[in-house]
């Protein structure tokens, strides 16, 4: 039988970037195949089939793009989650800490209603301070969280626990 490519066998691993001894995980040759880019949307969708979800956020920056095509399959609205100072409107921030020093995301004040269902996206999941920097923001406003879906997962580094911990359902393609 012919072997059909998972969405892992489109992942490349680029050594040494962005700093050295960093296996860098890049996406962009899975969302550059047709088939790889449209399994991977699916099977990010698949778990919430018949669920209710009224807004997709994605994390900078490639959350933005399974973000987009996510809420468009979904006929639903997108909200961007971005790094300190992108955002023109009046933002609320969520600080996190980094390996070393902290780092900011921010997200409209207006982005998300009180009790809206939202479906959080990113390519990766690290330590999970970005997803929980996010997850915050999200909370803050008043959205209802219904799930966090990423396509890699780094599980040496506890994201998927930390994430769990706050009470979120995570689903995640490979790792
Ligand atoms: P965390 O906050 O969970 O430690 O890191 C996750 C964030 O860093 C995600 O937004 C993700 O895009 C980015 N990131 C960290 N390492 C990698 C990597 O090896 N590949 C990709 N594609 N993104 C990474």
């Amino acid at each position: 039988m012919k072997h059909r490519k998972s969405v892992k066998d489109y992942i490349r691993t680029i050594v040494d970037f962005p700093h050295e001894g960093i296996m860098f995980r890049d996406v962009t040759t899975l969302f550059a195949d047709p088939r790889g880019f449209r399994m991977c949307i699916d099977e990010l969708l698949h778990p919430y089939a018949g669920e209710e979800i009224d807004k997709v956020v994605g994390l900078e920056a490639r959350g933005f793009i399974i973000g987009g095509a996510i809420a468009h399959q979904l006929s639903v609205g997108f909200t961007p989650i971005r790094k300190k100072g992108k955002l023109p409107g009046a933002t609320l921030s969520q600080a996190y800490a980094l390996e070393y020093g902290e780092a900011v995301m921010e997200v409209h004040d207006d982005a998300i209603q009180p009790g809206e269902k939202v479906l959080v996206v990113d390519d990766l999941l690290a330590t999970g301070g970005t997803a929980a920097a996010g997850i915050q923001l999200i909370e803050k406003l008043g959205g209802e969280i219904i799930g966090c879906a990423f396509i890699i997962d780094l599980p040496d580094l506890g994201g998927r626990a930390k994430l769990e911990e706050m009470g979120m359902d995570v689903h995640i393609l490979c790792e």
